[in-house]
């Protein structure tokens, strides 16, 4: 087994260490783990990839997917609970939410930004699985690079390439992040891609739950595809708000985002039967490259999703994809068991590359 494709690989990805998810109201271990991807590049080095170290980008396509004073607020959020005596007193070690800034507070109005540290994570953050520590910033930083890298990989002429990076990014929202995601890596991939062809980018979703990141940001647009298929949030899945198969994009948006829900205990056939819909919806809008949310939790054995897919699917899912013939960057999302996550990115990577060379 050889696996052609380079993977990128940023160590400050291992950076960020959440420990716990806050879930109702209990602390409890973190699933998202830099174990993740050394998991993954162990499987990949196995199949002799080669690896390419992330090379440092600037701001500019990050800018264009998060305002300005998120992405400011998530680069200095540990420091200032730092600075304000927060790990002593209460002894709160990671940066965690109490309060939010509901839509329904101000009727609409936008809510101050308040000036209480403490208070200050409920403006930006929609849930209290998603702790920000002191490697928190840099670690999502780096999946970008890593993410952009292999956007320069593809546009320098490799058919295809795969960022190795975590934290995940795709239920981060423009200015509002949670779902153990800071920065939608996809999405700033999209649009770097975007700039290099004359024509839509698709992102295609397959982790195990509903990318509403990547869906809001883009839900007015024509020029990015989105769809995803996940487990149905009405069957009581993150993301519960949205993730429907009626969100199909506002004004200029409108049909440029899919959504195909499965039931819990979905298996291989139905949900190869998705992953085909949403590459043949892409081929149809006329998609000229291709980014992969590529999460694996809707793995059999995954512990964080009830979708029952095996191995051999994944591999199935990755020939799907390859067969779209579009340049195509795969950035890594969830699939949380670390003894699977491994061999079920890697075939998903050989089906891409099988179709693809
Ligand atoms: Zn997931």
């Amino acid at each position: 087994m050889r696996l052609a494709m380079p993977f990128v690989w940023d160590e400050r990805c291992r950076a960020h260490e959440p420990r716990s998810e806050v879930w109702v109201g209990v602390s409890t271990p973190a699933v998202e783990t830099a174990a993740r991807i050394d998991a993954i590049r162990s499987a990949l080095v196995e199949a002799n990839a080669t690896e390419i170290p992330a090379a440092p980008h600037d701001d500019g396509h990050l800018s264009a997917v998060h305002d300005r004073e998120f992405l400011s607020y998530l680069q200095t959020a540990w420091d200032e609970w730092v600075v304000a005596g927060l790990p002593e007193d209460p002894g709160q070690d990671r940066v965690v939410p109490y309060v939010f800034a509901h839509a329904a507070l101000t009727s609409g109005r936008r809510p101050a930004v308040p000036t209480a540290v403490w208070a200050r994570p409920g403006y930006f953050a929609y849930d209290t699985m998603t702790l920000v520590g002191p490697g928190t910033w840099e670690a999502a930083r780096a999946a970008v690079d890593a993410a952009l890298t292999a956007v320069d990989l593809v546009v320098a002429g490799a058919p295809c390439a795969y960022a190795c990076c975590r934290p995940p990014g795709h239920h981060a929202c423009r200015a509002c992040f949670g779902g153990s995601c800071y920065l939608n890596t996809a999405a700033v991939a999209a649009v770097a891609l975007l700039e290099q062809v004359a024509g839509p980018v698709a992102i295609l979703d397959i982790d195990a739950h509903h990318g509403n990141g990547t869906q809001e940001l883009f839900f007015d647009r024509p020029d990015v595809l989105v769809g995803s298929v996940h487990v149905d949030p009405g069957a009581g899945w993150f993301p519960h708000f949205l993730g429907f198969a009626d969100e199909t994009g506002i004004g200029d948006g409108v049909g440029a985002n899919r959504n195909v829900v499965l039931p819990p205990g979905t298996r291989d056939e139905e949900w190869l039967h998705a992953v085909g819909e949403l590459a043949e919806w892409a081929r149809l809008n006329g998609a000229r490259a291709l980014v992969v949310s590529l999460g694996v939790d809707a793995g059999a054995s995954d512990p964080e999703s009830p979708l029952q897919v095996e191995e051999r699917g994944f591999h199935r899912a990755g020939a799907l994809l390859g067969q779209l013939q579009l340049p195509t960057v795969l950035v890594q999302e969830g699939g949380y068991d670390l003894a699977t996550i491994g061999r079920l990115v890697r075939e998903v990577l050989l089906g891409v590359e099988e179709e693809l060379a």
